[in-house]
């Protein structure tokens, strides 16, 4: 279904934008609908208890959405209007604010996650009982939901098909922007009573992260810079995209979890520069189909993270035997912390330990070794990247593990094992990026780094390395490992041919 525009203008005196995960002002479909709607509108961003409660009190994503606050409001001041920011439980939160603010709606951009589903029909009751509209509207996706099906109406669990019926269904229309600027003379200040500046970390019991030094950039002004840095690069994205030293991908997944980007507007650039035979740019948009493709996966199918557990996509995975107990949990904690002796694995590791982020193709590779190496469950590097990564995305973390580790819907097979040296050597060819991370290794040869036990003692020696000193020594034997994946994987055939 194409976006609903509401058929009558002004059909509200007054009405409330809810902030969530759509952090700007341009071409945001819940701010233009309540623009278009209503005479005057007040908005509000809830610092939600519910999620923030549980999470480390130093968290650059909760620091990356106080900065992007600050300049929204900065930027609705300027408009006219103004952001009321509250710290409290948003499904508490939202009706007894409205009611105060004497609103007859209540606008935001839908959330598919099912905890936000929970949570907006919580709301949705409460601001019934007070006789106030709630209106929620597509923004996050290009297309969700139904809106890509196959030909029979039946949601895609295949990537390939679906993409190319994502391609095919895509037109102008789903890409035009939202023009919310021409509506904005009905943005209102928030009365007096409401009016503070935006709280400070301290206020909602957060600490400073390193983002500032990282020089991560937030807002929608750090969104618009980061497209344009990447747009004079799109064009080598495919060729460079899969080297973790190179300035390849967009570094733009906080801002897509955070909508201090439009994902139309990116779509559509990159849909743009491909019509014009831009291979990078084809292949970026492709990034941006599984996307939605991973967005549609978990609406149709929420049981795979319903409830707190998680499940897999194909329930016969769930028979495996992980590797548990004390030396599996000796095992993980190697693994959090870059102890595994794979310089590859470690240096991502340190990348996500220091940064919040980690290379695409370091993902895939720690998340093999996680699961085919070391013989632990997925689920405990899920929930690991979903505490340390800047861009966690429920829908895209839970189908890319699941990728790797083989039990998702359009998955590696599980027979198919990462070699951690020899994508090091493809991948890092010289080194570079182990390097970066882990410098007590910088001095050895490029032909060594990838695998320092290879290496003779006087090598390890020159270069300063003492293994199972300053460095670990691998804490498993890949071949072996293989061996034991295999045969950890043989339930899940057993059972498929038994259910034939
Ligand atoms: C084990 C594992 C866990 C992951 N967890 C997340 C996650 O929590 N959140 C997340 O956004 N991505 C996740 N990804 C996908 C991908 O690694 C990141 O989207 C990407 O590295 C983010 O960096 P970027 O913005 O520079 O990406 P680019 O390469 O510039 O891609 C642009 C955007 O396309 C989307 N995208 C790219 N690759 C994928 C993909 N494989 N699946 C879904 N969307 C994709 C993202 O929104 C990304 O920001 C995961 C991948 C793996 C293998």
């Amino acid at each position: 279904m194409p976006p609903i525009l509401l058929a009558v203008d002004k059909i509200y005196p007054k009405g409330l934008m809810w902030f969530r995960r759509d952090l700007r002002v341009d071409d945001n479909a819940a701010l233009y609908q309540a623009l278009r709607a209503c005479r005057q509108v007040v908005c509000v961003f809830v610092f939600d208890r519910a999620i923030l409660d549980s999470l480390p009190r130093a968290d650059r994503r909760v620091e990356f959405i106080r900065e992007s606050l600050v300049e929204l409001d900065a930027e609705l001041h300027t408009l006219g209007g103004g952001l009321i920011v509250r710290h409290a439980v948003a499904e508490d939160e939202i009706a007894p604010l409205a009611h105060a603010l004497d609103v007859q709606a209540v606008f935001a951009n839908r959330d598919d996650e099912p905890d936000a589903l929970d949570r907006d029909a919580k709301v949705l009751g409460a601001l019934a009982n007070a006789g106030i509209a709630f209106h929620t509207y597509k923004d996050q996706a290009v297309f969700d939901r139904d809106e890509v099906l196959t030909q029979v109406g039946q949601p895609y669990t295949v990537f390939t098909p679906y993409k190319r019926a994502w391609l095919g269904k895509l037109d102008a229309f789903y890409l035009k922007a939202y023009p919310v600027r021409t509506y904005t003379e009905a943005l209102a200040r928030p009365p007096e009573k409401f009016r503070h500046a935006v709280p400070s970390l301290k206020d909602i019991g957060f600490e400073k992260t390193n983002l500032a030094d990282l020089e991560i950039p937030t807002g929608s002004q750090g969104g618009s810079a980061l497209f344009d840095d990447f747009s004079r690069r799109i064009d080598r994205y495919r060729e460079a995209r899969d080297f973790p030293s190179v300035r390849g991908p967009s570094y733009l997944g906080i801002h897509l979890r955070f909508g201090t980007v439009s994902v139309r507007q990116l779509a559509g650039a990159a849909h743009q520069l491909s019509q014009q035979g831009d291979e990078g740019a084809a292949t970026w948009l492709g990034e941006l189909i599984w996307r939605d493709f991973f967005f549609q996966i978990l609406t149709h199918h929420p049981h795979m993270v319903e409830g707190g557990k998680r499940r897999s996509f194909r329930p016969e995975y769930d028979k495996i035997q992980w590797h548990h107990g004390k030396h599996a949990d000796m095992l993980f904690d190697a693994w959090c912390e870059g102890r595994t002796g794979y310089p590859l694995v470690d240096a991502a590791m340190a990348q996500i330990n220091q940064t919040g982020y980690m290379h695409n193709r370091l993902r895939m590779v720690v998340a093999s070794f996680l699961c085919k190496d070391l013989g632990l469950d997925w689920r405990r590097g899920e929930r690991y990247f979903e505490t340390h990564l800047n861009d966690f995305e429920l829908s895209s973390n839970n189908g890319n593990w699941q990728w790797a580790s083989s039990s998702g819907c359009d998955a590696q097979p599980y027979f198919r094992i990462f070699n951690p040296v020899t994508q090091s050597e493809k991948f890092d060819p010289e080194g570079k990026f182990i390097r970066r991370y882990l410098p007590q290794l910088s001095k050895l040869s490029d032909s060594v780094i990838h695998a320092p036990w290879t290496a003779a003692p006087l090598e390890l020696e020159a270069a300063g390395v003492k293994l199972g000193e300053n460095y670990p020594n691998p804490i498993v034997d890949h071949a072996e490992a293989r061996e034991r994946t295999l045969q950890r994987y043989a339930v899940v055939k057993e059972a498929q041919r038994d259910s034939r």
